[in-house]
């Protein structure tokens, strides 16, 4: 039997388990808090953003939000995030991506004070992960790595595939699977659009990363039997549905399911946990500014 590895159950989990750290920071007077910055009107970023707001409400977390008009300078947006690294209250922040094309995104990420980066992408905070020092894991990584525990994946010395090298997502990964920690020690292949026979790739692998954003792209007959495979892809589709689209992964989820011992759904694996290590991070942001530790 195929198991279908329920990412809302264990981001549940996650969630749960924070609530005590975030009690015990609002007691020493140090609720945490989170803001989002949105530059635009994208549907798709304001519909994530909420998502992030509501989870913040659910687990006592405070949260802001600052929108930046989408046709503002570059400077407008700097100015919101200068001014939320001086604010005391704002443990950690997000610019949500994708920003307009006429500001640079690197360029944003360099001015978010590294110690509010909870989404992990500052280079500080890369460097501190790839030299296995991590601040803050970035939230999809860190949620693949916790989806892998709660289904008893035993990492070390597996051999995993990560489909695409994105800085978001592949190789953050790649990088914490490698490292000589008990979350890792893996064999990690990384594969991208100039890599040669991925099938191959993907059939050698005890676990299956995709993080490609190409609709189906990985099917059965690319996974190996018994392997386990983790579907990072969310893609939206034609459909004859009330939205007129319909969101599936980057893998063929009926045939993969056929080989594979565990699988991920889309929706329901990967999102779910992206979001709740993101309100983990801030949690750590809190007591790390604040100096009241907690467990995590
Ligand atoms: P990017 O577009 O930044 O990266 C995609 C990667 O896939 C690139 O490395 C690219 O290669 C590679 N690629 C593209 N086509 C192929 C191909 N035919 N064969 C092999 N590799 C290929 O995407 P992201 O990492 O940002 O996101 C990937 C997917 O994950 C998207 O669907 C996104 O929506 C989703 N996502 C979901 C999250 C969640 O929480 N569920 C969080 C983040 C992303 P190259 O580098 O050569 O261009």
């Amino acid at each position: 039997m195929t198991e279908i590895i329920d990412g809302n159950a264990v981001a549940s989990e996650i969630r749960d388990g924070l609530t005590g750290s975030i009690e015990a920071l609002a007691d020493a007077g140090a609720r945490p808090g989170l803001a989002t910055v949105l530059m635009g009107d994208d549907p798709a970023s304001e519909t994530y953003v909420n998502m992030k707001q509501r989870d913040c409400e659910e687990v006592g977390i405070e949260s802001v939000h600052v929108d930046v008009d989408g046709d503002a300078s570059p400077e407008t947006l700097y100015d919101s995030i200068a001014d939320l690294n001086d604010n005391p209250d704002v443990h950690g922040y997000i610019v949500q991506a994708p920003v307009p094309d006429h500001v640079d995104y690197r360029d944003v990420i360099r001015r978010v004070d590294p110690e509010k980066d909870v989404d992990g992408f500052h280079p500080e905070n890369v460097g501190r992960l790839v030299a296995g020092d991590a601040r803050f894991r970035p939230c999809t990584p860190h949620g693949i790595q916790k989806l892998l525990e709660a289904t008893e994946v035993d990492t070390e010395g597996a051999d995993v595939t990560i489909v695409g090298r994105s800085a978001i997502v592949g190789k953050p990964l790649a990088n914490l699977l490698v490292q000589k920690a008990d979350d890792g020690n893996a064999t990690v292949t990384i594969c991208h659009s100039r890599t040669e026979d991925l099938a191959a790739k993907t059939r050698q692998a005890d676990v299956v990363v995709a993080a490609v954003g190409v609709p189906e792209l990985i099917d059965g007959s690319m996974i190996d039997d018994g392997a386990v495979v983790i579907d990072v892809g969310v893609n939206r589709v034609d459909a004859d549905t009330e939205k007129g689209y319909e969101l599936v992964g980057d893998v063929e989820f009926e045939t993969a399911a056929e080989n594979a011992d565990a699988i991920t759904p889309v929706p329901g694996g990967v999102g779910p946990m992206t979001r709740a290590m993101l309100l983990y991070n801030t949690v750590k942001a809190a007591s790390l500014q604040e100096g009241v530790p907690v467990d995590l």
